[in-house]
This record gives C-alpha cells, structure tokens and sequence, in this order.
C-alpha cells in the first residue's frame, strides 16, 4: 500500500507550496541516505519522501492527485519512484533551489563519468534470537568483477586498446539532423567503441574482450541487533564492478527473520502468551517463561485473572538505533478444565459452595491496565 503524500511530509491537504516545500527540505534533511548511513531504510524513505515532493509541488499532478488519487497519476503516465536509483534522484533534483549549494554539498553527484556497477542483493535468514543478539553471517553471491588476466582493460595480455578509428578516440560522434525548423546538431555516444574511444584488437580469452568477468564471492556480513523483517543492511561498493573506472555497486543483504515457537514480535517488545490454569491463578503460582535468554520463572499472584499483562521490562528485542531493549509482555491465558470426572465434579461443588463474593470482586482497573500495556 502507498502511503498517502499528504502523509508522507506531514503537511495538511491545504497546505501551499512554501508549506510543502519547507517539509520536504526537511525531511530529507533528516532522512538522506548519506547522512542517514546507519538506517537501512534511509534510501527508501528518502525515495518515497522525493517522489511526494515530486507531485505535490506541481500543481498539475496535485490536481490530478487530490482527485484521483495515487491511480490517476499512474493512469496518466507518472512513474513511481521505486523503480529509479537513488542517485538518479538526486540527479534530476540537482539544481533545484532546495538542493542548491551547500545543503548536501560535496556528495559529488551529478557528475557524468563511468558508469557505476550494479547493486547486487542477498538474502539472509535469521532464527529470532540472532536478531535479538546480532550475528555474523558469511553471505555468497555473484557479482560482476574486473577480470584478472587482461586487469579490466578487456585486451589480451601482451595487447593494448588501441584508439578507435569512428570517433578518433573522442568517445562520442556528432549527428547533424536537418528539419523543417532548420538544422539540429546532436552528440551521442560512439557505437563502435560504445562511448570508450579505445577497442580492442584482440580481446582476452577470459573476458572476450568485455574486461569483466562474474565472480562467485563470500563476504562477511555483521548483522546488528535489533534487525527487523524486511530490512536490509546496504554494504557500499560490494556490489558488482562498474565499467572502466567505475564506482562499484553496492550490496544488499536483505533480511528475513523465522517466526519464533513462542514468542511473537511487536517492534521491540515481545508477546507471550502464557498457559494458566484457574487453580494456578486463583492460589499463585511460579511459572516458567521463555525469554530470548533461555527460561525464567514469573511468580503469578493469587488472584491473577485472564488477559492480565505482566511486563518483565527490557526483556524484549533491542532498538536497533540507540540503547536500550523493548519489553517481553506475558499475557495470561487462562485454562478452565475439560473432562472432569465424577469426582473431580463433585469437589468443584463443594468448592463453590464456600464462594461468597468477596472471592469474585471484580478488578475495575483491570481492562485499564491492560490497554495501558500495549500502548
Ligand atoms: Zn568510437
Ligand atoms: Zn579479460
């Protein structure tokens, strides 16, 4: 599900255009990949956070978005963000005023060159507590890398490139078009040598010529805990090399985290749901809980009723940002005995039969307490 773009930059519907434009310098302040290294979300959020901005500063797709919704842009042609790099992004806001000198002056963006190699993801499975604790995993992938024998330069060992005859070297060749509105003149890049100025004579056996071969690589990955479902460590220039010079792509490790037999997560803190008999409720009890550390045992008071939280504060994961754990929330689930004997009947009567009510006060700030535990 999109999110809402309103939403997105915290600006009301009525918002105008000085509003929406001072949110989104903002928040891509706060949230730039390149300030932001330590969260993995950093690039998505700044996507979705540019692509709002996008939209809501021109007032032609406002329009069609207050009406139609994010479907109506799409029906009218407007491409999602996702799908563009980060660094394509930056790119067509550069020179826009609010990214104008200084904001994040000197991430060197916007300059052609080498093409930049391709990201490369990996996935990586982790049991609950490896995510609780943090673990170091060997990762394996392949990625394109430089090829060894001819050191990248796609000539046969003993050969060099040689300067291409088409564009004399020049990497690009000029197209004059004549139209009805005169004459058009227009660079492109060379098709001989694709934009290089040099070919290769001979190539190398290794690479056929292309000075990349795809490799088979392992690489040690720390995962910090705290790590959640669905987030990704980015690892800078892991990825596959980029053409002649090129900065190298970058790595995902994209990560999964198995459900736990027990333990459920929200965010940082953990649920668990324990099993409690009425008799264990009503005379107290000690009980053991699985936490992330192995068992402990909570003492249950007499009394305990159904749905009652207890908070065994810290106990649950760590923040992935900052110090600190959430916490393990044990929910009492009670249990009434099935398939009572004649006996076991009998004895629950004469029991009752000495119930008064002051044994079944009803706990006023119980449903209190419990909505208070899970805000
Ligand atoms: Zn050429
Ligand atoms: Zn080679």
């Amino acid at each position: 599900m999109k999110r809402d773009y309103y939403e997105t930059l915290g600006v009301p519907r009525s918002a105008g255009e000085k509003e929406i434009k001072k949110a989104f310098r903002t928040l891509a302040r706060q949230i730039h990949p390149d300030v932001n290294k330590s969260d993995p979300e950093a690039e998505s959020k700044f996507k979705e956070a540019a692509e709002a901005y996008e939209v809501l500063s021109n007032p032609e797709t406002r329009a069609t978005y207050d009406r139609y919704g994010h479907e109506g842009l799409k029906r009218g042609g407007f491409q999602d963000f996702s799908q563009f790099s980060f660094e394509d992004i930056i790119r067509s806001f550069f020179g826009d005023a609010i990214f104008g000198e200084g904001m994040f002056g000197g991430f060197g963006f916007g300059q052609p060159g080498p093409a930049k190699g391709q990201d490369v993801a990996v996935p990586v499975e982790l049991t609950l507590e490896e995510a609780a604790h943090g673990v170091k995993r060997e990762v394996e992938f392949d990625a394109v890398d430089r090829c060894g024998e001819c050191e990248g330069t796609g000539a046969a060992p003993g050969t060099t490139r040689t300067t291409c005859p088409a564009c004399q070297g020049a990497g690009q060749v000029q197209t004059v078009r004549r139209t009805a509105f005169g004459q058009f003149v227009s660079r492109g890049p060379c098709r001989d040598c694709r934009g290089e100025g040099t070919r290769v004579e001979k190539p190398c056996p290794e690479c056929k010529g292309r000075g990349l071969v795809i490799a088979h690589k392992q690489i040690e990955v720390e995962i910090p805990a705290g790590i959640a479902e669905g987030q990704s460590i980015r690892m800078l220039e892991k990825g596959s090399a980029g053409d002649r010079g090129g900065r190298r792509g970058d790595l995902y490790v994209q990560v999964a985290v198995k459900p736990h037999d027990q333990l459920v997560r929200d965010d940082s803190d953990l649920i668990y749901h324990l099993p409690l008999t009425v008799v264990d409720a009503a005379i107290g009890a000690r009980l053991p809980v699985p936490t992330l550390d192995g068992e402990e045992e909570l003492e249950i008071k007499p009394g305990t009723q159904p749905g009652e939280v207890k908070v065994l504060k810290g106990k649950g994961m760590p923040y992935l940002r900052g110090r600190g754990h959430g916490d393990l929330k044990v929910i009492m689930d009670m249990m009434v005995p099935r398939n009572l004997s004649a006996e076991q009947k009998k004895l629950l009567k004469e029991f009752a039969a000495t119930t008064s009510e002051k044994n079944y006060t009803r706990d006023e700030g119980l449903f209190e307490k419990i909505r208070a535990a899970f805000r």
